[in-house]
């Protein structure tokens, strides 16, 4: 709930992982900066995505592409003409809303209602429960989903047609009100280009406009020839990139969700015309995998079929998350068909075929691409992980349950106390670990608190050096989630560390 979003936007802070940006000036709305620990986490992220796409698979490479681009990409990818969100201003509380973000919520509010239906049906019926019968023929059910079909098609139809005063209507038929004001009062539905623009250049003439990448995907878009070529690649194969866009969002807020400045993990997949939906089906599949491969338990995620497509594509979905706010996307898989390639070579007046030698023939390719927001999945991540757990003695600890590979520090080296030689033995063993792993040297204020302090970054091990350590060479090592102890040598250390750390 909202509550849970608060608390973990203050731990972010109180922990050094996400602070506003320009704090000292109270902020810049919907911008964010990464602190010590935060960096170290979406590095983490990062690192296990581009070894999921390019280490794993022979047929996938990377590049970084600028964030510049030539003008004349945003007017082929569609993005000057189309890349408009429809806003709608509610006339008491003067507070300006997506319309589509509107409508969306109150269909979640009809799924819900099917929802609690399916619930109430499997508490009765428990194991005899068909749950694929019961909504084909509960009425109920039937009544709910033929509102969500009847309110998706109206939509869409008026978005296709850019009806904007279509989609107006509409929020009046539903009687959505605004969640501020409660008012119904809604003024027209305009259209607001996402874009930020500047100059190049020392002339501030608007022949100079350019513009900061909304999507990171043209960039691979421009390049695919480049990339192919020198790579020598064979379709199918894909290109990777991980970089920074920007959107110039009017409802911007739930903290590092809805960013103006954000960073996407793309990745293009060129394949056979007629062949894509074989790909987007398998991408879909793979990347749900990826998720479910840290762990998180299968019922934080769900697919959603798009029901408004996106001007270049011909089958969508995302991968929604449970974060605190709601199930929401968290990545979109999307079948591009050959339309970002054939604009460009309409715009350009290259050639961007590639010859296929099995089939002997030029095509140009159609393109199923995966597209991830990091700062989405840190989020996830990180709501996912933040505990806050009552102890068998009583107390309270908060403890980020983070997996294992994403977590910023690695092991905590600390010395029982500060004398008889402990921190030196204590700074030995970090000295021998470090280069392979983050780790941190605490030897201020109580074991109880270090581990406390640990505890809250997500840490999966702390060690502590104690006198025993310097007759035997054995340490502790206490686990995160479970907090049981262990006495271990300090060759075995290592070891312990490279199953627990590596993919
Ligand atoms: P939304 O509907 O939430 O605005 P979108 O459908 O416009 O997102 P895409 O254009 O498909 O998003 O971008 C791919 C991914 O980039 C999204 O799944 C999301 O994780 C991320 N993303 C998009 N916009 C933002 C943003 N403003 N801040 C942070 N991440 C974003």
């Amino acid at each position: 709930n909202e509550d849970n979003l608060k608390q973990i936007i203050s731990h972010s802070k109180e922990y050094g992982f996400v602070f506003q940006s320009s704090d000292i000036y109270d902020g810049l709305s919907a911008v964010y900066d990464y602190g010590q620990l935060g960096s170290e986490l979406k590095n983490n992220i990062k690192s296990y995505w581009w070894k999921a796409m390019v280490q794993m698979h022979e047929n996938i490479v990377g590049i970084d592409a600028a964030i510049f681009m030539h003008p004349e990409t945003w007017k082929a990818s569609g993005h000057v003409d189309a890349f408009n969100d429809p806003l709608i201003d509610n006339k008491d509380s003067k507070k300006r809303y997506r319309a589509d973000v509107l409508i969306e919520e109150h269909v979640e509010k009809i799924r819900l209602k099917i929802q609690k239906d399916v619930d109430k049906g499997i508490n009765k019926f428990g194991d005899a429960f068909d749950k694929e019968q019961f909504l084909a023929t509960n009425p109920n059910v039937l009544r709910n989903q033929a509102k969500i079909d009847d309110i998706n098609d109206k939509f869409k139809n008026a978005m296709n047609n850019d009806d904007l005063a279509a989609v107006k209507s509409l929020i009046e038929e539903l009687g959505i009100a605004c969640p501020i004001s409660g008012s119904k009062e809604w003024t027209d539905v305009k259209q607001f280009n996402l874009m930020f623009s500047t100059e190049i250049g020392s002339v501030a003439d608007s022949a100079n406009k350019i513009y900061l990448r909304p999507e990171t995907a043209q960039g691979i878009f421009v390049n695919y020839l480049n990339v192919q070529k020198t790579g020598r690649m064979k379709i199918p194969f894909g290109i990777a990139q991980i970089g920074k866009a920007f959107r110039n969002e009017i409802v911007a807020r739930q903290f590092i969700f809805r960013m103006r400045e954000f960073e996407q993990m793309e990745m293009q997949f060129f394949v056979r015309p007629g062949e894509e939906m074989k790909w987007y089906e398998y991408w879909k599949e793979q990347r749900i995998k990826w998720h479910k491969s840290l762990g998180m338990t299968d019922d934080y995620y769900r697919f959603h079929d798009h029901i408004k497509l996106a001007h270049y594509a011909n089958a969508a979905c995302d991968i929604e998350f449970n974060f605190p706010m709601g199930f929401k996307e968290l990545e979109g898989i999307h079948s591009r068909t050959d339309f970002d390639l054939k604009q460009h070579e309409k715009h350009s007046g290259k050639k961007l075929q590639y010859f296929d030698p099995e089939l002997n023939e030029s095509y140009v390719p159609y393109v199923v691409e995966t597209s991830i927001g990091l700062d989405r999945m840190f989020l996830a991540t990180l709501s996912y992980a933040y505990c806050e757990e009552k102890l068998e003695d009583g107390s309270e600890r908060v403890v980020l349950k983070l997996p294992a590979v994403l977590a910023p520090v690695k092991l905590a080296v600390m010395p029982l106390t500060k004398k008889d030689g402990l921190p030196e033995k204590a700074r030995e063993i970090l000295d021998s670990l470090k280069f392979d792993y983050y780790c941190q040297y605490d030897e201020k204020d109580s074991m109880g608190k270090r581990y406390r302090r640990q505890d809250a970054i997500g840490t999966p091990y702390c060690v502590t050096v104690d006198h025993q350590t310097l007759e035997d060479n054995t340490v502790t090592i206490r686990d995160r989630d479970t907090m049981k102890q262990e006495r271990i040598a300090i060759s075995e250390l290592e070891k312990l560390l490279k199953a627990k750390f590596d993919l």
